[in-house]
């Protein structure tokens, strides 16, 4: 399985990428958590130098974020398949990773578009939450921890993410508008593109976008 997830920030790319990931034992790369990985690490790298220009919602450019995700895709555990979410996001590194993968010899099995509305993805990413440590998000009103400030899943601390600001939320939407969803034309071209409703409850939306096709070439709206 090599599962690639698009759609715009806080359609739910990492719920659903963290459970498809579990369900089909493959690891899951999302470029965002990444980033603020290295970013956290704070070693003097090229990728946290370039990596800084994420808190104000700025994306980093397309040969960055290729060779972080190639770097990753390389790993052992990366052999048999994967879910990679927030990447590609432009059109530019979906013909990088498509190169990429055909000098292995290998296919993208699906490319999950998480369609919402503007008013969902307005009102989950104000009040998200994320872990520090696991990344896995909450929501003040929506979907609160157990404890306050405390990840149910690793007991790690939450945060707001630097990013998750009127400001940087508005540069996401209107990257996103103009760089990534173009990516779905370049997606369906391929017949790779399978629109998932991201609508609702986590766990609604594992289970459309499961019965959606994602091992053959079929387009879908679930
Ligand atoms: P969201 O989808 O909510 O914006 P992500 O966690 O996926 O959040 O990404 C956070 C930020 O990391 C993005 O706003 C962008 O700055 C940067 N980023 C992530 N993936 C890429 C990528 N493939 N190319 C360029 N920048 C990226």
């Amino acid at each position: 399985m090599r599962i690639i997830i698009i759609g715009p920030p806080g359609a739910g790319k990492g719920t659903l990428g963290r459970s498809l990931a579990r369900h089909f034992r493959v690891p899951h790369f999302a470029t965002g958590d990444l980033l603020r990985d290295a970013l956290r690490d704070g070693k003097d790298t090229e990728l946290t130098q370039a990596a800084r220009v994420i808190s104000g919602g700025e994306m980093v450019s397309d040969d960055v974020a290729n060779a972080l995700v190639f770097d990753n895709l390389n790993a052992p555990e990366a052999q048999n398949g994967w879910i990679l979410d927030g990447y590609p996001r432009t059109v530019s590194q979906a013909e990088a990773l498509a190169a990429f993968l055909k000098a292995r010899n290998e296919q993208i099995s699906a490319a999950v578009y998480l369609v919402v509305r503007e008013e969902t993805v307005l009102s989950r990413l104000d009040g998200r939450m994320v872990c520090k440590n696991c990344a896995t998000s909450f929501h003040r009103r929506n979907s609160p921890p157990q404890v306050a400030g405390i990840c149910d899943s690793c007991g790690g601390e939450l945060i707001v993410r630097d990013d998750d600001t009127p400001s940087g939320i508005a540069r996401r939407l209107r990257l996103f508008y103009d760089r990534t969803a173009p990516l779905e034309a370049w997606f369906a071209e391929r017949n790779l593109l399978r629109r998932v409703s991201g609508e609702g409850e986590a766990e609604a939306v594992l289970t459309r976008c499961l019965t959606a096709d994602l091992g053959e070439a079929k387009e879908t709206m679930v």
